[in-house]
């Protein structure tokens, strides 16, 4: 019975590749093995704040060189591309969830030497406004958070951090204009004891995200904020 109800899901809904979207013949790979061999994860310098790429002879970025941040660290896996927009894309809005097995793998073992850094007790995801959950169905990050914490042992919340007010899209608007945009946006739903948290999130592009979460996660008792993205966008 069980197999026939597999067998019917996988002719329905084949797994696919998170990259090049082709169904993998292999139902326990989470990527074919052409992919495989030419994703890379991020190399080279980058910001010891925020894990974005910087100049050899830099250590931070522009945004972290000018200002203070609430977060204390930061890393994405991959850079952000044409590649990566398609496939977040289709896991975000077409029902590719399967992809966010790969993204948290790969969180979990190119991210492993951050994580045993810092250390971190709980897995945060970055909420969505609930009219806008309702709209798409779910909620990407934490979708990987849920994930990352199968892979990684730490427990993760979904219900700590509440999106209370909708916000305009992020994608016209500069690093200013976001966060004011995004300041007030969420509410911590309880007091934390001295918690360091990891916040979870697709994309990392200027910050203002991870800034309002990290503000009223410390705001809230957190002991330190710390952030793990599946890319890195431009700024
Ligand atoms: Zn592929
Ligand atoms: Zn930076």
């Amino acid at each position: 019975m069980r197999k026939t109800a597999d067998f019917l899901l996988d002719m329905l809904y084949p797994k696919k590749c998170p990259m090049c979207h082709e169904v993998l013949k292999d139902k326990k790979l989470l990527i074919c093995e052409r992919c495989a061999g030419r994703i890379r994860p991020i190399s080279g310098a980058l910001c010891m704040k925020c894990g974005k790429p910087v100049k050899m002879e830099e250590e931070y970025c522009p945004v972290c060189r000018n200002g203070n941040r609430y977060f204390s660290e930061g890393r994405s896996i991959f850079p952000y591309g044409e590649l990566w927009r398609q496939s977040l894309v289709r896991f975000k809005y077409y029902g590719c969830r399967e992809y966010g097995d790969f993204y948290a793998k790969a969180m979990s073992v190119y991210g492993r030497k951050y994580l045993e850094r810092w250390k971190p007790q709980l897995l945060v995801p970055v909420p969505l406004h609930p009219s806008k959950k309702r709209m798409r169905g779910f909620n990407q990050s934490a979708y990987l958070a849920e994930k990352l914490s199968v892979f990684t042992g730490t427990p993760w919340d979904d219900s700590l951090v509440i999106k209370i007010r909708r916000t305009r899209s992020q994608k016209k608007l500069d690093a200013v204009q976001r966060r004011n945009n995004l300041r007030k946006a969420y509410r911590v739903s309880r007091k934390l004891s001295d918690v360091t948290v990891l916040v979870v999130d697709d994309v990392y592009t200027t910050g203002s995200t991870m800034e309002a979460m990290a503000m009223c996660l410390l705001e809230a008792g957190a002991r330190d904020v710390y952030f793990l993205t599946v890319c890195a966008g431009r700024l």
